[in-house]
């Protein structure tokens, strides 16, 4: 490798990742393998992305579990394969380690959907309203909350605060509208933000699916359209869905999810059989494109030059850490 960190750092400045041309002749995976283990570097990912990088990582989760992981560990040096908010979550719960991210592109359409500035003027509107974030939401809009939640957790966190209390909830509508209805909160008011991959999943598309698999059971993440939640028989985060697809006594599952998280099933539970939910008589694809820009790559190229790495504003970090100890207090 000849380029140098301040070469490196220009490169990351034009580009958000380390585009620099590798040795086709290289071994990827022992490279990696190689780097992890004489610069200690602890790699963790998440559900969404390929297989290849899973299959790589010392633990695989959502994005609590994996900065509940790095907190956990004795590693220093830590590399998220996720998208930018997950890493900048570890970073909040581990803000002396350094937290590596192998492309600052990959981002979420909950971030773009919710600029903290412009949620900070929103809530300002509703003073006595006690504002529940969802986990996917960048540190500054974590700043900006009372209580943050999970998909796995949201219900509880929810039912945990007054009925009377007014609440708003972001940056995920669906998720929201969700919680409104389930937790019977008429005075709720929900962000309109949405996660792009589950917003592709429709309602009509479950049902031309439920008839040609009259025995399947039909389970969906809660990011899902509303229509689409209340005909569904399962409704969890990813590792709820996962556990329930293990544990449950049916052979065939409709999966409201992403094509990640089905994978995961498949693997877990191969004599079953997983059905993607995608839009039917349409060839768009329903991955997400920011978990996608993860590569082996990019993996190597980061552990190699420990950028691009995750700089948090000290407040931000302590700010955005008080809502997740008032969530950890209540539940995990
Ligand atoms: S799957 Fe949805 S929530 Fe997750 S990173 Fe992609 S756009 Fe964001």
């Amino acid at each position: 490798m000849q380029t140098s960190l301040r070469l490196a750092k220009k490169n990351l400045d034009r580009n958000g990742f380390l585009d620099i041309a590798l040795d086709s002749r290289m071994d990827i995976r022992t490279a990696i393998a190689n780097l992890k283990r004489q610069k200690q570097i602890l790699v963790l990912a998440h559900y969404y992305v390929h297989p290849d990088l899973i299959a790589i990582a010392d633990h695989v989760g959502d994005s609590l579990e994996l900065a509940l992981k790095a907190r956990a560990s004795e590693h220093r040096i830590i590399v998220v394969i996720g998208v930018h908010f997950m890493a900048e979550t570890v970073k909040v719960f581990n803000p002396d380690k350094k937290i590596l991210l192998p492309d600052f592109n990959a981002g979420c359409s909950f971030l773009t959907a919710c600029p903290a500035p412009e949620f900070r003027r929103y809530k300002e509107q509703y003073p006595d309203h006690v504002v529940v974030g969802y986990i996917k939401s960048s540190a500054a809009f974590k700043t900006q909350c009372d209580i943050i939640c999970t998909a796995a957790n949201a219900k509880a966190i929810i039912d945990h605060i007054p009925r009377d209390t007014p609440i708003i909830f972001g940056p995920d509508k669906h998720l929201g509208h969700y919680l409104k209805k389930v937790c019977q909160r008429e005075h709720m008011r929900v962000w309109e933000g949405h996660c792009m991959v589950h917003e592709t999943y429709q309602m009509e598309d479950i049902q031309t699916l439920q008839e040609q698999y009259p025995e399947a059971i039909t389970i969906a993440h809660p990011e899902c359209p509303l229509p689409l939640l209340e005909i569904a028989d399962y409704i969890g985060s990813a590792q709820q869905l996962l556990d329930y697809s293990q544990a449950s006594n049916s052979n065939t599952f409709i999966v409201a999810a992403t094509p990640g998280i089905v994978r995961n099933m498949q693997s877990l539970s191969p004599e079953k059989t997983f059905i993607q939910a995608q839009p039917i008589a349409s060839d768009s694809c329903n991955d997400c494109p920011h978990m996608k820009l993860n590569t082996l790559e990019k993996l190597y190229l980061c552990m190699e030059y420990e950028l691009p790495e995750i700089h948090l504003d000290i407040h931000i970090m302590e700010d955005a850490m008080l809502p997740l100890e008032r969530m950890m207090e209540i539940q995990v």
